[in-house]
């Protein structure tokens, strides 16, 4: 694999029934960018992030994240684990839990870890996505803002060198939604964080995206820069920048 780059995917086809959602997929994702898959409702977005976590038997001729093969890599690899946080859109808390006895969680489940360290790491982390003050807090208390900062907390709480992200901006507000792309770039920043985010927001692609991978018709129709996926003459990424379609 090519130096630099984290995600190597060629050729990656998934079909469901009879259908062939993805048809050939290829792409890379480079060390330290924040890559943007874009595309239509049901166009296989999630398909593609579901297919990198290693949860799924891959039919393509190489998937590789990190150098694995994930044909070669099982569930159960922690090593492996360790090197992705996921942020989903419906990633939500478990409401029968504190903020912080939920960011604890992965903590719990993977490590031997003292509980003192343990309290340590998620106040580390909720400090980082300014939740210092919910530690004790539940989620029915928090604000929709406040919920998508917890679980990010929890999704790095391992800090995982890569994370994915699938649509994490559903449903904020603008000042929230810029305020949860303010973290991402931060998380970019300070721990050298790859990202590869699912979503549509036009506000979060201008903001934070460096790389735009656009998928149709069960390909990547468009892989480039974000300044190239602006001055495309491609009409769905004409009318996206544009309108901004869902
Ligand atoms: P997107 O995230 O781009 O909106 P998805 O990746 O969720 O789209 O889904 C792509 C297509 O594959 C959709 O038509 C969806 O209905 C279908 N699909 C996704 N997951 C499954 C599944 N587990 N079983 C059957 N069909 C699925
Ligand atoms: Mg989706």
């Amino acid at each position: 694999m090519e130096e630099g780059r984290i995600i190597e995917v060629n050729n990656l086809r998934v079909s469901f029934d009879e259908r062939e959602v993805l048809k050939g997929v290829s792409f890379s994702v480079n060390q330290g960018e924040i890559t943007v898959i874009l595309g239509g409702s049901g166009s296989g977005k999630s398909t593609i992030l579901k297919h990198l976590l290693g949860l799924f038997p891959v039919k393509s001729d190489i998937v590789s994240v990190f150098g694995s093969d994930l044909a070669e890599v099982d569930e159960d690899d922690l090593r492996f684990y360790k090197k992705l946080g996921v942020f989903y859109q419906n990633g939500a808390l478990l409401n029968s839990l504190s903020v912080g006895e939920n960011v604890a969680l992965p903590l719990e489940q993977h490590t031997n870890l003292p509980a003192e360290i343990i309290e340590d790491m998620v106040r580390t982390k909720l400090n980082l996505v300014n939740l210092e003050d919910a530690f004790y807090l539940y989620p029915s208390q928090l604000s929709g803002g406040m919920l998508k900062r917890a679980a990010l907390a929890r999704a790095i709480i391992m800090d995982p060198p890569l994370l994915f992200c699938d649509e994490p901006g559903a449903g904020l507000d603008p000042v929230s939604l810029a305020g949860l792309d303010d973290l991402i770039l931060k998380l970019r920043q300070q721990l050298g964080m790859t990202v590869l985010m699912v979503t549509h927001e036009v506000s979060s692609i201008l903001r934070i995206a460096d790389k735009i991978l656009f998928v149709d018709n069960g390909i990547i129709a468009f892989d480039g820069s974000l300044e190239e996926a602006r001055k495309s003459e491609m009409k769905a990424l004409k009318d996206f920048f544009t309108v901004g379609t869902g």
